[in-house]
């Protein structure tokens, strides 16, 4: 079974406030992208990886993947405005005879070969997906723009999700075959009627959204 990683690391970072995209922000003192790409590389479980670059920053990764000794990075490809326009980029790059694909946030780095064997797993079960998770444990509300409570939302059965997802090659083919926008691509698999699996996520896929993230994620390296 050939598994392939679209390694979407096209984000702009806004909210990190740097001068340059999130995925060469440092975390420690090297380039974040650089953490899971090295982490997926030496994954037993994965035989090829697309990374998804940001527009100007495609040179830069590619030198990145080769300083990290990344054999299994088989193309670097330009992100889209948004993330689904980016893995639609990585998907062009995936080989025709993949059977799965994985796509990971660069933004949470420390993916580990755990999650990934978790994800893998209900496929061969006939899942068309599968996701990790984690049980919301605070009280959720929905709050109007002004801060006013507009409701308490019942927590029961939420769960919040990460990446890396794992998909069946076509059904991840055919969810991204429009050109429909969605924060996760499990969402556009369960809209084109996939069934998709939520197994066990890990609190370290945290993903880098402020520089407390970066911090938080450096302590734990
Ligand atoms: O923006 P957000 O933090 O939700 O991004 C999640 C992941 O998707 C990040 O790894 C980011 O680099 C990637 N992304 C992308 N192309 C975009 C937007 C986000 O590859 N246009």
């Amino acid at each position: 079974m050939s598994v392939w990683v679209i390694l979407v690391a096209a984000g702009r970072g806004e909210r990190l406030g740097l001068d340059r995209p999130k995925a060469f922000a440092n975390l420690g003192d090297e380039p974040l992208l650089a953490e899971p790409l090295r982490r997926l590389e030496a994954c037993p479980w994965i035989d090829a990886i697309v990374l998804v670059a940001p527009p100007g920053w495609e040179e830069p990764a590619i030198l990145l993947a080769e300083e990290e000794g990344c054999g299994k990075v088989r193309a670097c490809v330009t992100g889209g405005e948004e993330r689904s326009d980016s893995v639609r980029a990585g998907l062009a790059e995936t080989a025709d005879d993949a059977l799965v694909i994985l796509v990971h946030d660069a933004a949470r780095p420390l993916v580990t070969d755990d999650v990934v064997e978790r994800v893998l797993a209900p496929l061969s079960e006939g899942w068309d997906g599968a996701v990790p998770g984690l049980p919301v444990g605070d009280t959720l509300k929905r709050v109007a723009a002004d801060g006013r409570v507009e409701e308490t939302v019942a927590r029961d059965g939420l769960w919040a999700v990460q990446t890396p997802q794992a998909f069946a090659v076509d059904a991840l083919r055919r969810a991204h075959a429009g050109d429909s926008d969605a924060t996760d691509d499990a969402g556009l698999v369960e809209a084109a009627g996939g069934r998709i699996k939520v197994v066990e996520g890990d609190p370290r896929l945290l993903k880098v959204t402020t520089a407390a993230d970066l911090d938080r994620i450096a302590s734990w390296l």
